[in-house]
């Protein structure tokens, strides 16, 4: 099991943004999670990857609570926000190695660690070129890197695909399914067809709560 939400709740002052919500998340699984705008999957993501507390309820990440072992959470997620500010006048080399340096990362272990990023997400020809030089999905290809910088067993990315042209997302969707077969990958989306395209299964939260969560062959049984 590689998340499991048991009893999630989020206030924002009296607002419910996440409503007493449960879910698992398998090892080895793509699960997209759709909802309209203000569903409340950012709050969910973020709950998730430690960036902000839950009002009640818990979130276990690979066996750890965010609460009481936050560190652990964190080696073991990537999460790429869906409006990840990236710096436009470095290279997209130089770029990683300031976020590994971030986790610690250093000497051969970076490099390889690089590498293997720069491979994972099809960057070859670009890591030498500056991030604002690049197509607006190629700059989310780094942003993906970004997130697997530290390996990380699980992926979560908020509406990764926003934005894109149509060529930008086949390509983003291809090289998602991609780190779904190292990673798990969770990723938030308002698109149906994205779900059916790469997902194993699909959670579908709307105002705060999960209305569904199905696997893709049992979506298709029900119509
Ligand atoms: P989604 O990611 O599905 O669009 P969000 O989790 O961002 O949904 O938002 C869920 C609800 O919580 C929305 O009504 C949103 O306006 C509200 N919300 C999100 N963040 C905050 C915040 N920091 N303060 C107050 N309300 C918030
Ligand atoms: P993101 O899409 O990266 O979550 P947003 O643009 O949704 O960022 O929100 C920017 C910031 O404003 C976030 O910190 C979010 O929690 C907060 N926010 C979102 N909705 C509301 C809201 N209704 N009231 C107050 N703060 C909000």
């Amino acid at each position: 099991m590689s998340i499991k939400i048991q009893n999630l709740t989020k206030l924002y002052g009296s607002q419910k943004a996440v409503d007493n919500i449960s879910f698992e998340v398998n090892t080895g699984e793509i699960v997209g999670f759709l909802g309209p705008n203000g569903a409340g999957k950012s709050t969910t993501m973020k709950i998730s990857t430690g960036y902000i507390p839950a009002s009640s309820g818990t979130v276990e990440v690979c066996g750890f609570e965010v609460n009481t072992a936050p560190m652990d959470v964190r080696k073991n997620i990537g999460y790429l926000a869906e409006h990840n500010p990236l710096y436009l006048e470095m290279y997209v080399g130089e770029f990683l190695e300031f976020i590994g340096s971030l986790y610690h990362l250093k000497g051969k272990l970076l490099k390889d660690r690089i590498a293997g990023v720069i491979d994972l997400v099809g960057l070859e020809l670009e890591k030498k070129k500056k991030i604002g030089q690049l197509s607006k999905g190629y700059r989310q290809r780094v942003g993906l890197a970004q997130a697997l910088i530290h390996d990380p067993k699980v992926l979560i990315l908020d509406e990764p695909t926003t934005g894109l042209d149509p060529n930008q997302l086949a390509e983003i969707r291809s090289v998602i399914k991609n780190i779904g077969a190292q990673k798990t990958v969770v990723f938030s989306t308002h698109i149906m067809q994205e779900v059916e395209a790469i997902c194993d299964r699909v959670i579908i939260i709307n105002k705060g709560k999960i209305i569904e969560n199905k696997s893709l062959a049992e979506l298709k049984q029900s119509g």
